[in-house]
C-alpha cells in the first residue's frame, strides 16, 4: 500500500525501538537472575525475563558456564539441538579496537551495537544460524531468502534461511526468529518492522528477533521496500545499530530512498565487524 510506503518515519523509529530495546535487554539479563527483581517484572513476562536470565547465567558460568564441554551443552540445553558455542569458539571483540578505513566515520556511516563495558555485540561464526519465519504472508518467502543471504554474503556469517518455524522454536536461542504479526511499537512510534538481539556479557548473541509488519510486505516477491525493511531488521539482529540520517545506507536512521537494497559502504563496513570473515 502506496500511502504506508511513503511514512518514511517508520523505519527511523524501529531505531528508536532498537535504542530502547537493547539496553533492555541487557538489563533483563541481570533482573532474570535475581528472584527479588523479578518479581517487579509484570506477570505476563516472567517467563521471557527468566529465560533471559538463565541465558545470562550460562553465559556467566553459572551453571558451569558457556563453554563448557559438549556433552555438558547436550545435557543442559533448554531447546534440544540449539547452537551453542563450546571453548575457544568465541572470543570478545573490543569496540575500541576498531579503525574504520579512510572515509568511512563511526556514528555516520555505521554503528554497531557495543556493550557498556566497550565490548561488541556479536555472534559465534562456527555454527550455523539459521533464520526462521512465522506467520510468513504469502510472497514473502523468497525476499527473506534474499536478505539473509544478502547477510551471509556480506558478512561470512553463517546464516541460513530455513524456512517456516516450528512454534515451539520461536526466540529460541541460536536463531533468528522473523515474525510478521503485530509489535506495540508499530501503535507508539509507527514503526513498520522492529529488529534486535538478545547482547549477553562481553558482547556475545545468541538470539536474534525481527517482527515485520505484513501490511508493509508486498506480496509480489522482489519489491524493493520489502526487501529493504527485511534487510535492514535483520542487520539489526546481527547487532548492528543505525547509521545517521539521510546515509545512502539500508542502516540509516532516516531514510532518503524507500527503495535502497543494495548495501551501503557503512552498512558492509558493519557487517565486516560484526561478521566471520
Ligand atoms: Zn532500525
Amino acid at each position: 500500500m502506496n500511502w504506508q510506503r511513503s511514512v518514511h518515519p517508520a523505519v527511523s523509529f524501529s531505531a528508536y525501538l532498537l535504542a530502547i530495546v537493547v539496553p533492555l535487554v541487557l538489563a533483563l539479563a541481570v533482573v532474570g537472575s535475581s528472584p527479588a527483581l523479578l518479581a517487579m517484572v509484570p506477570e505476563e513476562h516472567r517467563g521471557t525475563v527468566a529465560s533471559f536470565g538463565e541465558g545470562a547465567a550460562r553465559v556467566s558460568g553459572g551453571d558451569g558456564g558457556l563453554f563448557r564441554p559438549a556433552h555438558a551443552d547436550a545435557a543442559n540445553s533448554t531447546v534440544p539441538g540449539t547452537a551453542v558455542p563450546l571453548r575457544g569458539e568465541w572470543s570478545p571483540r573490543r569496540a575500541a579496537d576498531i579503525q574504520p578505513p579512510a572515509g568511512l566515520i563511526a556514528g555516520v556511516d555505521y554503528a554497531v551495537e557495543a556493550t557498556e563495558d566497550g565490548y561488541l555485540a556479536h555472534w559465534p561464526c562456527e555454527h550455523e544460524i539459521p533464520v526462521r519465519s512465522y506467520d510468513a504472508p504469502p510472497g514473502s518467502e523468497s525476499d527473506l531468502a534474499w536478505a539473509v543471504e544478502t547477510l551471509a554474503f556480506a558478512s561470512g556469517l553463517p546464516l541460513r534461511y530455513a524456512g517456516p518455524g516450528a512454534e515451539g522454536e520461536r526466540e529460541g536461542d541460536g536463531a533468528i526468529s522473523v515474525t510478521y504479526g503485530d509489535h506495540p511499537m508499530f501503535h507508539t512510534h509507527g514503526a513498520a518492522g522492529v529488529g534486535g538481539a538478545a547482547v549477553w556479557p562481553r558482547g556475545l548473541i545468541l538470539r536474534g528477533s525481527v517482527t515485520l509488519q505484513p501490511e508493509q510486505i508486498t506480496p509480489v516477491p522482489g519489491d524493493a521496500w520489502s526487501r529493504s525493511l527485511t534487510l535492514h531488521e535483520l542487520m539489526h539482529a546481527v547487532g548492528i545499530d543505525h547509521a545517521g540520517e539521510f546515509r545512502t545506507e539500508i542502516m540509516t536512521s532516516r531514510r532518503i530512498s524507500d527503495t535502497q537494497t543494495i548495501l551501503g559502504h557503512g552498512d558492509q563496513f558493519a557487517l565486516r565487524l560484526v561478521g566471520c570473515l
